[in-house]
Order: C-alpha cells, then sequence, then structure tokens
C-alpha cells in the first residue's frame, strides 16, 4: 500500500483536546495539521458548565470566556422533586455554548499557525515502531511521526477503546431553550442539578438569553417513556414543579434533542507497555468522567495541553504521557462513577440530597476531589 503524504505531527479531532493540543503545538513552531470530520461550527451533547480548571486552560489558550458571552456560575441549586437545597460553590463557573467556544479554540490554534482540514473524517489508523498511518476519507493516507487521537466519542477503526468496568446504558440529551424573561432572571448565577426517577439533569444559562438543559437517563428509563423525549421530558416535568415553572413559556430551539447513546461513564485508558509509541490519546479517549460532576471539558483540555507539552519535552514516547495523565484522572474518573451509580436509584438520590441539605461542605469537598489537581496542571503548564 501507498504511503501516501508525510507529516511530523497529526492531530485527529479538533474539539477542545485535539484543539488545545494543536494550539501548543503550533504556538512552540512545529509544524501542527488537525483534521476535523465536521465542515462547520456545531452544537454538542454537553451540559456546558465551566469549572474553574476548564477556564485556567482556556485563559493559558488566550480564550476570553467575557469577549465570547459566557455566564457566570456561583451557586448550585440541588432539586429532587418538590425539594431544593443551595449551595455556593467554591469558584465562580462559567457556562458556554460548545458550539461557540470549540470554535473559539480551533481558531486560535488556526492563528497561531496550525494547519486545520475540516469536513474530512479519519477512517482508520494504525502505529507501527517508527510512525502512525492515518485513512482519511477521500484524501487518502497520511503518514505520521506522531498522532494525536483525539476524537472524543467516536472510536477510530484500529484504535477503538476497551471499555472493561465503564458503564454503556446511559443516553445523554441537550435543549438549548429561550426561557420567559422571569425565569431568566431566576436562574442567572446557578446551575440547578434535577435528581428524577431514572437519570438526572442540569439547567443553567450559557448565553445571554439562552438555557441549556442537558439530561443523563438510563436506557431502561427512556425505553419506559416508548424512546420518545416529549413523554420523557413531561414526566421530568411532571415530578418536579421547579423545571415545570423554568420551562413554563420558553422555546425550544433546536427542533429536536441532541442525543448520545452508550456513553462509557468511568472508562480510563490502560496503558500497555508493549504498545508502540508515537500515538497519544487525548481527551474522551483517555478518560470519560461521569458528567455529574462538571469536569469533562477540564479534563479534556488538561489532556491536549500535557500530551503537547510531554511531546515537546520528550519527543514520540507517548508511554510517559499516558503514565502521568492516567495517574491524573483516575482518581476523579472513579470517585465521580462511585457518585454517578448512586445517583441513579432513588435511595442514593436521597441520600445524597439530605447529605446536601445537613452538610453542604460535603458537596463543595466532593467537587474539589474530582477536580484536576493543582500540581498535575502545573506539570500540563509548565512547559507550553
Ligand atoms: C451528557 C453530557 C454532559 C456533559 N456535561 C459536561 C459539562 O457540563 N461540563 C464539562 O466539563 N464536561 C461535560 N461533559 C463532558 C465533555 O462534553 C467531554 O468530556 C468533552 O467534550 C471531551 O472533549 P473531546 O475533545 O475529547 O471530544 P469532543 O468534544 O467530542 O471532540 C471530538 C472531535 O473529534 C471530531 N471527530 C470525531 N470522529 C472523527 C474522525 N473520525 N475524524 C476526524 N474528526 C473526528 C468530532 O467531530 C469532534 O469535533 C458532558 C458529557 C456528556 C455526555
Amino acid at each position: 500500500m501507498s504511503e501516501g503524504r508525510a507529516e511530523e505531527i497529526v492531530i485527529v479531532g479538533g474539539g477542545l483536546a485535539g484543539a488545545s493540543a494543536a494550539s501548543i503545538l503550533a504556538g512552540a513552531g512545529r509544524p501542527a495539521l488537525l483534521i476535523e470530520r465536521d465542515a462547520e461550527p456545531r452544537h454538542k451533547v454537553c451540559g456546558e458548565f465551566l469549572s474553574i480548571e476548564a477556564q485556567t486552560y482556556l485563559a493559558h489558550l488566550g480564550i476570553d470566556l467575557d469577549a465570547l458571552g459566557a455566564s457566570r456560575i456561583s451557586h448550585l441549586r440541588l432539586i429532587q422533586g418538590r425539594s431544593m437545597t443551595k449551595v455556593r460553590l467554591p469558584f465562580v463557573a462559567r457556562g458556554l455554548s460548545r458550539r461557540i467556544l470549540d470554535e473559539a479554540l480551533l481558531q486560535q490554534a488556526h492563528s497561531r499557525g496550525a494547519r486545520i482540514i475540516r469536513g474530512q473524517a479519519v477512517k482508520s489508523i494504525s502505529v507501527d515502531p517508527s510512525k502512525v498511518r492515518i485513512d482519511v476519507a477521500s484524501s487518502g493516507q497520511i503518514s505520521a511521526a506522531t498522532a494525536f487521537l483525539a476524537t472524543g466519542k467516536h472510536d477510530v477503526r484500529g484504535m477503538k477503546r476497551v471499555y472493561a468496568g465503564a458503564m454503556d446504558d446511559l443516553i445523554g440529551f441537550k435543549m438549548h431553550y429561550h426561557l420567559a424573561e422571569e425565569q431568566q432572571q431566576a436562574l442567572e448565577g446557578a446551575v440547578e442539578v434535577i435528581l428524577f426517577s431514572g437519570g438526572y439533569a442540569g439547567l443553567q444559562m450559557v448565553e445571554q438569553y439562552v438555557a441549556n438543559l442537558c439530561l443523563v437517563v438510563s436506557r431502561q428509563c427512556f425505553e419506559q417513556v416508548s424512546r420518545s423525549w416529549d413523554t420523557l421530558l413531561d414526566r421530568i416535568i411532571g415530578g418536579c414543579p421547579y423545571i415545570a415553572e423554568r420551562l413554563q413559556g420558553a422555546r425550544a430551539l433546536f427542533e429536536r434533542p441532541l442525543s448520545i447513546f452508550q456513553i462509557p461513564y468511568g472508562f480510563v485508558h490502560a496503558p500497555d507497555p508493549n504498545e508502540p509509541q508515537g500515538l497519544f490519546r487525548l481527551g474522551d479517549q483517555v478518560g470519560v468522567i461521569p458528567s455529574f460532576t462538571g469536569e469533562g471539558m477540564s479534563i479534556a483540555l488538561h489532556s491536549g495541553c500535557l500530551a503537547a507539552s510531554t511531546f515537546l519535552a520528550h519527543g514520540r514516547v507517548s508511554s510517559i504521557y499516558h503514565g502521568w495523565i492516567r495517574s491524573d484522572i483516575h482518581r476523579s474518573i472513579r470517585l465521580a462513577s462511585i457518585l454517578n451509580r448512586a445517583v441513579r436509584h432513588a435511595a442514593g438520590q436521597r441520600a445524597v440530597f439530605h447529605l446536601c441539605r445537613i452538610w453542604p461542605a460535603a458537596m463543595r469537598h466532593v467537587t474539589t476531589l474530582t477536580r484536576v489537581q493543582e500540581a498535575s496542571m502545573s506539570r500540563a503548564l509548565s512547559a507550553s
């Protein structure tokens, strides 16, 4: 088979993980080529809650959240049925649509010198000791000395993730709404986490006038409502007056909700000591944290920055990076998975709700434990 064209560095996927790596590599003067499947910016299933760690990485990458119109979130309201408890967050979080955020990061990588091919999907990848072969639909094969795999939830042939121990029966939905004015005011400054039978939802403002409702339900719960979004929403609204009030008079901004099936929450890539060097796994391709903690984007950004800075310091020895990233995210993902399993059942939901009500500091403590730690961030930020 022909070797096709040769590149030094190829990044596959232009979400937060891929674009952050491309930005750092190009900023350091390295010839980075990024291949993104989507031709245009698009919405993605995500709660769009940006933790303080995600904000730190974005600022480091030159992204101005104020200029992009991000909302500010200072407290969390935990809601179960007719009851609500409020906790101040240990930081001011931000909310921003992924369609805006991912595009800003991709443009930033481009302005720093990364070459970007859009609208072409990578079909398969294979790695041998000296190079990575990347098969791109419609433009043939590229041979790269080093590749960064950042395709998010989408597995690429030849590089499938091994999901041992991860959850596989969860479905995520996202809908943007234009809320009635008094409901916008009531939601301002808060993320509302709603626990309901079969799952949980997050509601927050993302930009002026736009609220994001993002939910995760079990497959069983979705089957009970005959796989119908409208029935699912009616059931949630029926059991929770808070959300019924928020959505009263709201206008849905998409024709249909976005959805994602079989989210592998709990997955952490286990490096194989015999695997060839030269392929770095980033973002959801290296670990998937349950969305309850709002930490997936900071892990994606952390992995992108850490992989790029490890490459700049140690070359294509990807095993160094895979060892570090696993130790950085493993504990957070394990703890978040335990929490996620607990809130899937009524008894667990009641326990979490009452714990937060009587001991709000516990919630703050858990949010701190599931975050990327400062020492890990320093390592990722030092070389870039
Ligand atoms: C229901 C839900 C709610 C969430 N809520 C939050 C939250 O509130 N806060 C938070 O921090 N995190 C949240 N997350 C997690 C967060 O969305 C992800 O962790 C994050 O998007 C991962 O970034 P990524 O760059 O790895 O992947 P992505 O953002 O998915 O980017 C992958 C990119 O690769 C491209 N691509 C895919 N296949 C190919 C291919 N074959 N060739 C070329 N390009 C390809 C895609 O088009 C995409 O642009 C949530 C996740 C879910 C499921």
